[in-house]
């Protein structure tokens, strides 16, 4: 079975076709710039690849592209369309409505869609996708979205709710739902994986730290708490985003910037976070460089991650009154070793101990055990991989 897994956005649409025979990648890329000018770029698992500027006008013209590319002569992977047995979506914002990945039916779309107004652009730009797919594939290629927010459903209540008159949840749905569901998904079972335990009998924290960051603490495969709120702005701080602040620092610097909600919106996800703070960059290779360079306020934003990230980790060790593994994930998370050593030497207390040696080695995609076979908490490095979770979702939902 061949499972295309799609990743919508507003302007971009990521894609991998996936053998589930063995799970292999036998194509990537991505279409860029859709409704701009357009650039695709496609590359097969045995490493031949095409990149190019064409005009996208829009996700139905994406799809012909990636249509093209993977029954192409030179790059493609597939004799023809009909070999893609089904499709799996990436879809943000699943609410209230959906708790696990679903088959797409009318129905599941006009769902998809009440949820706009939760994720403007992203649920939005995911049913563009799956209205596209639909008429690039047609109805006999079965289609299952998979949301980032489902695997937090889990999350009690005194957990999901803000402090604000309850009306607002009733009447507007305001609440925690979490973001990275897919990822925190993936880790924390990978995690009971490696450590040859039953997922059901440990306590988690998983650390999804990338462009975009979230904590999660998982009791026996559920998530109790999560770091993202309503919208993947709160929790720590990240490459453009704010992360939690008190609110009325919104207000404050609105009324005195003069600012509307929608330049306030622009300031908090965009100018924020590493940038924000550093003046210097959003990706946190710029700023560590910078920092170790001596520049002062690059210095302080990789200060603050490292503070936040613990003071996380705190929090949740006390929601879930014990913790058995600590996981680090995603680009700043798989990559940059020396935030996971300032972050776990200050963890002693808990009866964290990490091999500082094998902990610089586990970069660029490796995977295993960071901790000394003394610590009391194992911590491990996981690389993500959202898009197998997705396929073997939609491979579960179309063979049933
Ligand atoms: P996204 O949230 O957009 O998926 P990623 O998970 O790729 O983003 O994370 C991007 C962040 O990860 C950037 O801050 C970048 O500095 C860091 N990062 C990515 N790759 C590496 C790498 N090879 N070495 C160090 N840092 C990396």
């Amino acid at each position: 079975m061949k499972i295309l897994v799609i990743n919508a956005g507003s302007s971009s649409m990521k894609y991998q076709l996936i053998d589930m025979t063995d799970e292999s990648i036998l194509a990537k890329g991505n279409c860029e710039r859709i409704g701009i000018d357009g650039h695709f770029k496609h590359t097969t698992g045995d490493g031949r690849k095409c990149e190019y500027d064409v005009k996208m006008d829009n996700h139905t013209q994406a799809f012909m592209e990636i249509k093209k590319a993977l029954i192409d002569e030179k790059v493609g992977v597939i004799k023809e369309l009909s070999e893609v047995s089904a499709i799996g979506h990436r879809i943000v914002q699943g609410g209230s409505i959906f708790k696990e990945s679903v088959l797409v039916d009318e129905k599941v779309i006009a769902d998809i869609e009440s949820l706009i107004p939760l994720a403007p652009l992203h649920n939005a730009a995911h049913v563009q996708g799956i209205r596209a797919c639909l008429e690039v594939f047609g109805k006999d290629v079965p289609e299952v979205v998979v949301f980032d927010t489902a695997f937090h459903s889990t999350m009690p209540q005194t957990a999901f709710m803000y402090a604000v008159p309850y009306e607002y949840y009733e009447k507007y749905a305001v609440r925690r739902y979490g973001f990275h569901g897919t990822s925190h998904r993936y880790v924390s079972h990978r995690c009971a994986e490696l450590m040859g335990k039953d997922i059901k009998d440990l306590k988690m924290i998983t650390c999804h730290l990338g462009n975009g960051s979230s904590i999660t603490a998982i009791d026996g495969g559920k998530v109790v708490d999560t770091s993202m709120g309503l919208t993947p702005l709160d929790g720590i701080m990240m490459g453009t985003r704010t992360g939690c602040l008190d609110p009325s620092v919104v207000t404050f610097i609105m009324e005195k910037e003069g600012m509307t909600p929608a330049e306030a919106d622009i300031m908090l996800n965009k100018k924020s976070g590493f940038l924000g703070i550093s003046g210097i960059s959003s990706d946190d290779r710029d700023v560590s460089a910078a920092a170790e360079a001596g520049d002062p306020r690059a210095k302080l934003a990789i200060d603050m991650l490292e503070y936040q990230i613990l003071k996380y980790i705190g929090a949740y060790t006390a929601v879930l009154g014990r913790v058995d593994a600590i996981v680090f994930t995603a680009g700043i998370g798989e990559n940059q070793s020396s935030h996971r050593e300032t972050v776990c030497h200050k963890l002693g207390y808990l009866g964290v101990a990490i091999d500082d040696e094998v902990n610089k080695k586990a970069i660029r995609g490796v995977e295993g055990r960071i901790s000394t076979p003394e610590s009391k908490v194992d911590v491990f490095v996981i690389p993500t991989n959202e898009e197998i979770v997705i396929a073997r979702d939609t491979m579960a939902l179309c063979s049933k």
